[in-house]
């Protein structure tokens, strides 16, 4: 399973101008390209980087299998549009040309023709007479294993086959069609199941073969295709040296096993004992195996993801693409997960709600922090920020799972959308976007530290009391527990005293956000018209509209300014605060309430809170914010440029450092992809 974008700290914004290294890259249809740095990889001993370096090269020979698993006909695709584009003689202007280079930047970035995030098939911005001039000009022929399973007329080129793959709609037309009622194998473009085998026959294939009263199954199908025989019947086709895939797993197991001497521990080596032998064999057994053994070590500093994961491109669930990433732990943020978790019990005790619903033992949890060293495969360009696996059921059942987040990735996110125009056009003032930039990383950090690590764990249940009393608005206000909290406690002097921040100032960046978002930036995800219906969205709203509510209602009976407010500058609306240390007095408040409403399940106070709070939008509001944001020409989609490893070689070819350059732009990144960790032919099967 993984954690997408867009939904916890992410969403921070301030700016810092002093950071050079540059996030961003170019922007291309509803797609921005980042970079992420791998903080603290020279600090590394250079058994770890050696290790990361064989590991991160192993994560790119993966890059083939996911084209010709998104679609039987990828890398063709790939292979004439990259001639094209990379040809003499083709001229390299104009608007068709312009067109049909955003077209190969998404196809480089879906791995494929079709959206990787909507699966609906790319519509084409330049002619089709315009592709066969280029092709002409070039005398383009394609790969011999294409031409020779190439199905066209006698006399004519191979690549004729491609053209309605490009230009007729109504092929191919979705990548996974999860439409209800359609034939979803029959119907979904992806390579898993050979051409013409209906959802029906898969389903009694497998059905077939689930060993009944089977307390461990394995995830079958997980590794193959599926396909027909010279007779019609249907049999696995498993991905396997020897088998399909064959050439691109060679090459990953060599360098796995180039890999496995500088391995963190012998634990680790057995790890990579049993992914070598699954690789050779395809035996599922062996995969769960090694399953074990990875989700149980916890101490190895570099850790990696290397292999057929995720099932979402499989309409039926079963079949996993391949994906990798390699990571290390990154201690300085562990550490401080840690200190937290520590302190556990005096939060507990020191926070503002009833005695009668805090814990009396209260255990932190720490989770682990990674930094990303290179994105492979289904986590590339596109990536998790969250990973949590193995996915077999069994598995974690009787073993638990490893969970992480990676640190580096959120943090290009938050610098990114720094840097992104948000900041100028929502906060209020200068000093406020100082103090933002000064203190904003930080203490989005520890607010994510402070939610995970204590604030979920914290508080209990009244006996008698079941979990599940507060029904659908239940994730709601444990995210908001979870929020208030952190929000509370940022502004604790016990932060000062654990020399978590550097001073009392520093919580002011983190309200002034959150206000912010909860009241307005967060709207721009939401459609015009359309309410709030995502639980983390809900309990910002929540929090941010109660703590304001409660502001105006006490600066009435005092006839004060109240410590929060919505201000308008011309037409423009701003969060302004007049006094955080007020505001933080309300994070308390709705806390406790929060808290009481959760102990005692006390569903009709859940159900008026979030209903009140938390669903309705103004519809003014929201098409003035709306406005702001679009003017702003922002990409709903981001990806990750990898950065390039070079192992540094003594003259017997022992590797005495590795380095890391950051310079590679886009385009060559996926032309030297496709140049050096070209591992198939263009046709498999
Ligand atoms: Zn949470």
């Amino acid at each position: 399973m993984m954690l997408l974008a867009g939904s916890s700290a992410t969403d921070a914004l301030a700016q810092n101008e002093h950071d050079a290294f540059h996030y961003t890259d170019i922007q291309f249809h509803d797609i921005q390209m980042l970079r992420y740095k791998v903080e603290g990889f020279e600090q590394l001993t250079l058994k770890e980087k050696t290790f990361i370096y064989y590991l991160q090269e192993a994560a790119l020979l993966g890059r083939d299998i996911l084209f010709d698993q998104n679609g039987r006909y990828n890398l063709r695709l790939r292979h004439m549009f990259e001639t094209i584009y990379t040809s003499d003689k083709v001229e390299k202007k104009g608007k068709e040309f312009e067109a049909f280079q955003t077209y190969l930047r998404r196809l480089w970035f879906s791995s494929g023709i079709h959206h990787h995030y909507g699966c609906e098939k790319f519509v084409p911005g330049f002619s089709e007479a315009w592709l066969r001039q280029q092709l002409a000009l070039i005398g383009y022929a394609e790969p011999a294993e294409a031409q020779a399973a190439a199905h066209v007329e006698a006399g004519k080129p191979s690549w004729e086959e491609l053209m309605p793959v490009i230009f007729d709609p109504s092929v191919m037309q979705m990548r996974v069609n999860q439409k209800d009622g359609d034939d979803l194998v029959l119907t979904s473009a992806s390579n898993y199941y050979a051409p013409g085998i209906t959802q029906q026959e898969a389903e009694e294939f497998y059905a077939q073969r689930k060993p009944a009263g089977d307390p461990r199954p394995v995830m079958m199908g997980m590794n193959s295709r599926l396909v027909r025989d010279e007779f019609g019947q249907l049999e696995e086709r498993v991905w396997r040296v020897g088998g399909l895939y064959g050439p691109a797993i060679e090459r990953i197991v060599a360098y796995l096993e180039k890999a496995r001497p500088y391995a963190c521990s012998a634990e680790q080596q057995i790890i990579l004992d049993r992914l070598i032998e699954y690789y050779r064999t395809g035996d599922l057994r062996t995969f769960d195996n090694y399953c074990i053994h990875w989700l149980r070590d916890t101490q190895s500093r570099v850790d990696f993801v290397n292999g057929f994961t995720e099932s979402y491109g499989d309409p039926m669930g079963l079949k996993a693409s391949w994906e990798s990433i390699v990571n290390f732990r990154d201690d300085e943020a562990t550490a401080r997960t840690v200190k937290l978790s520590d302190n556990a019990d005096w939060f507990e005790q020191n926070s503002p709600v009833d005695n009668r619903f805090k814990k009396e033992k209260c255990r932190g949890v720490s989770a682990k922090v990674i930094n990303a060293a290179i994105l492979g495969g289904d986590l590339y360009p596109s990536t998790a920020i969250g990973i949590n696996l193995p996915n077999s059921d069994w598995v974690r059942r009787d073993f638990g799972s490893k969970s992480v987040t990676i640190g580096n990735l959120t943090h290009a996110y938050a610098q990114a959308s720094r840097g992104s125009g948000m900041d100028r056009e929502f906060v209020i003032d200068q000093p406020t976007r100082d103090l933002m930039a000064k203190y904003g990383d930080l203490c989005d950090d520890l607010h994510t530290d402070l939610h995970e690590c204590l604030g979920h764990g914290s508080g209990r249940l009244l006996p008698g009391v079941d979990g599940d009393s507060l029904r659908s608005y239940g994730s709601t206000i444990e995210e908001a527990r979870a929020d208030l909290f952190g929000l509370y406690y940022l502004a604790d002097p016990k932060m000062l005293e654990l020399g978590l921040v550097p001073d009392m100032e520093a919580y002011k960046s983190q309200y002034y956000s959150y206000m912010m978002n909860g009241l307005l930036t967060q709207l721009v995800r939401i459609q015009p018209g359309a309410s709030i219906e995502e639980a983390h969205m809900r309990n910002r709203a929540l929090i941010a509209r109660w703590a304001m509510a409660r502001a105006a209602e006490v600066a009435k009976a005092k006839g004060t300014k109240p410590a929060v407010e919505l201000v308008k500058k011309g037409k423009k609306t701003y969060v302004q605060v007049n006094d955080y240390a007020e505001l933080r007095t309300y994070f308390g408040e709705l806390l406790a309430e929060i808290q009481r409403i959760k102990s005692e399940g006390d569903y009709a106070a859940a159900r008026a809170i979030v209903e009140n709070y938390s669903v309705q939008i103004d519809p003014t509001l929201h098409k003035e914010i709306l406005q702001r944001y679009e003017r702003l020409h922002l990409s709903p989609y981001k990806g990750f440029i990898n950065p390039v490893y070079t192992a540094v070689r003594d003259a017997q070819g022992n590797i005495t450092d590795v380095t890391l350059d950051y310079t590679e732009d886009y385009d060559a990144q996926m032309l030297r992809y496709s140049k050096d960790y070209s591992t198939l032919p263009v046709v498999n099967e």
